[in-house]
């Protein structure tokens, strides 16, 4: 799927939807692989409370789980859960040995004693499928293996499934967030991009994004990042998932003037969203691995 980065006025839009599937159709070899191992893949995900969208991400992620062949364990606990009853559902989850991966849904509900920090500091950096643990996110600092957040993942994926280089070309990160901005930021240097993180004090993003190979929006401001921006051929991956003023879902970036100069660019929805399940998947496969002492 290379990208063509030289015709102007036809961006390549990146089919996020169809890799994702793509990379989950693989998943389901490796799982079986990974069963006749003794070593099925278990993804454990636990929700704390009612949320409407919480319920809806879990159900997607425990979905796909089941779809790959993954074994599912879905540990639902009420709102009033308390932080040391949540505490010793993990410290049980990376006690057993039929769990490669622990993912608790965030945000955990506010009004009690739930600590998001100190939780995902209780999950075990070698089960940390989210890879948001401080010793994961070390890991990804120092280079070495560890587990890399999903969505950060599947930008990458996407770049190389669609052969857009990123050694030696200069990446914008717009965005400095944990979840998004920081690692995948971390991963384009440790791939020899030259990044620059611009963020909402950066004092003129628009010519920071004029001189970038790559940009990476992450930021959660519809509209944000726009035609004129663009240097002719770039790959414009667009993280942001925003309601625009039409009601429907929409990135950061103006997708109609953008796709006019970029080389590729991510549509909202269907571009880096459901890349991250697949990633979340991928991750457990790869733990999984891990533990029966197998490469995927
Ligand atoms: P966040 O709110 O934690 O961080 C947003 C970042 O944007 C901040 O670092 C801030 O400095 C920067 N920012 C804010 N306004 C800005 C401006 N005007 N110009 C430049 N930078 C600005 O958000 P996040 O968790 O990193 O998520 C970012 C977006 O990505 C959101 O829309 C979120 O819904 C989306 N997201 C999508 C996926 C997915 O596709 N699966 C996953 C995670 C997040």
């Amino acid at each position: 799927m290379k990208a063509n980065a030289s015709t102007l006025g036809s961006a390549q839009i990146i089919d996020g939807k169809a890799t994702a599937l793509a990379i989950r159709e693989e998943l389901k070899v490796s799982a079986k692989r990974l069963t006749e191992l003794g070593a099925k893949p278990g993804l454990a995900v636990v929700l704390v409370g009612e949320d409407p969208a919480s319920q809806v991400y879990v159900r997607n992620k425990d979905r796909a789980a089941e779809a790959a062949g993954f074994d599912v364990h879905t540990i639902r606990l009420p709102e009033e859960t308390t932080q040391a009853k949540l505490l010793a559902e993990i410290h049980s989850l990376n006690d057993n040995p039929d769990v490669h991966g622990i993912l608790v849904q965030l945000p955990l509900p506010k009004g009690g004693d739930l600590n998001e920090r100190e939780t995902v500091r209780a999950i075990s950096p070698d089960k940390d499928v989210d890879g948001l643990h401080p010793e994961n996110v070390a890991r990804l600092v120092m280079g070495e293996r560890g587990f890399v957040p999903c969505t950060p993942a599947g930008c990458i994926e996407l770049l190389d499934r669609y052969e857009i280089p990123i050694e030696g070309k200069h990446a914008v990160v717009i965005g400095r967030s944990m979840l998004v901005g920081k690692p995948i930021a971390q991963l384009l240097l440790a791939r020899n991009a030259t990044v620059s993180m611009c963020h909402s004090r950066t004092a003129d993003l628009a010519s920071m994004c004029r001189q970038a190979d790559i940009i990476v929006a992450a930021v959660g401001v519809a509209g944000l990042v726009r035609g004129d921006w663009i240097q002719p051929g770039a790959a414009v991956l667009d993280v942001g998932i925003n309601r625009g003023e039409d009601g429907k879902l929409c990135g950061d970036v103006v997708f109609d003037e953008v796709r006019q100069r970029a080389g590729a660019l991510t549509p909202v929805p269907g571009g880096v969203g459901p890349m991250t399940i697949a990633m979340l998947l991928r991750n457990t496969a790869i733990s999984a691995a891990r533990a029966a002492g197998v490469e995927l």
